[in-house]
């Protein structure tokens, strides 16, 4: 484990906003997030160093659903994270094809959807899962270490990634490198501001390190040369859901108590798997008569998150800055 100081602003003041473990893989190791007092970026401290990190992605953690469902999902996706991208499909002479470099692609599937649109793909990726790419170039090395120094690409992506890296700065400095003038970076992050990363114990904790605002977004931005165009709060990309909201409402709100993680009910996905249940009819009861307040609480997601997105507190923003 290592302490560290503040990624944005340097300061080593900073207070604990929460504490809970690892959800998915080891239930009885907490770990503590912190709120730098100079600049509200979150982060976890202390922290597995990178090396350690290794044992908290288990070969597990990169298995994705196969299937139609998940086909369907994937390409409304991808069509929503295109859209990010279309004032640069529609500008200018297309005498040369525009170039994108994804990072974090995994499998490559969104670089190759992007492909197929008539751009000119490239991706970084560290996990092995990307071992299978021969269509495209990837690269294996952490973003700032690929061998790209020049101004290269008119895009860079980063799909729910920088909460995971070490030092999200050396990141926001690679993607301004490597960018032309005017290029677009485009990523995804959680929303530190939102009650199911603040509250509800809704991250993923070891594997998200880093805990963004607009505010924090913001100044990273101005510290690399990119202006910000442009925060979508919304569920089009990846969901945060919020987990058991209308628990921590009634132990909040109704009973005046504190809400800590072992108030936190398991979620049906977490329940099958630690009693080793197949879905199906048997399982859903047993798992209301477990929680019948969660049960209640994932009928109102829909209506809770769509009041969450109006409101700009939804647990996930997709930030578009442009080089300047
Ligand atoms: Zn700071």
């Amino acid at each position: 484990m290592e302490t560290v100081v503040c990624n944005l602003c340097g300061s080593d003041q900073y207070a604990p906003v929460y504490s809970m473990p690892d959800r998915l893989f080891f239930r009885g190791e907490f770990f503590t997030v912190v709120e730098c007092r100079r600049c509200g970026l979150g982060f976890l401290n202390p922290r597995p160093t990178p090396a350690e990190m290794a044992n908290y992605y288990p070969a597990e953690y990169f298995r994705s659903p196969a299937g139609a469902s998940n086909a369907r999902y994937m390409e409304r996706r991808f069509r929503k994270e295109a859209s990010y991208l279309a004032p640069l499909e529609r500008s200018g002479a297309t005498d040369r094809n525009k170039r994108l470099l994804d990072i974090g692609c995994a499998t490559g599937a969104f670089p190759r959807f992007m492909a197929r649109r008539g751009w000119q793909v490239e991706g970084v990726e560290i996990a092995e899962v990307a071992a299978g790419i021969a269509d495209f170039p990837i690269h294996t090395q952490e973003f700032q270490d690929i061998p790209v120094r020049e101004p290269t690409y008119d895009a860079v992506t980063a799909w729910a990634v920088l909460e995971h890296v070490h030092d999200p700065m050396a990141y926001f400095r690679k993607a301004s490198a490597v960018l032309r003038r005017n290029g677009l970076f485009v990523f995804l992050v959680p929303n530190f501001a939102s009650v199911a990363s603040r509250k509800l114990f809704c991250e993923d904790i070891p594997r998200h390190i880093y805990f963004f605002t607009r505010e924090t977004v913001r100044r990273y931005l101005e510290k690399t040369g990119f202006m910000l165009e442009r925060e979508d709060n919304g569920r089009g990309v990846y969901k945060l859901a919020p987990h058991h909201w209308l628990g921590y409402q009634i132990r909040m709100h109704l009973l005046n108590k504190k809400y800590s993680f072992p108030d936190v009910p398991l979620t049906s996905k977490e329940f099958r798997r630690i009693h080793n249940l197949p879905s199906g009819f048997a399982t859903a009861m047993k798992y209301a008569a477990y929680s019948p307040v969660s049960v209640i609480d994932r009928m109102l997601w829909p209506a809770i998150e769509t009041a969450q997105i109006l409101l700009k507190r939804y647990g996930v923003s997709t930030y578009v800055a442009r080089k300047i």
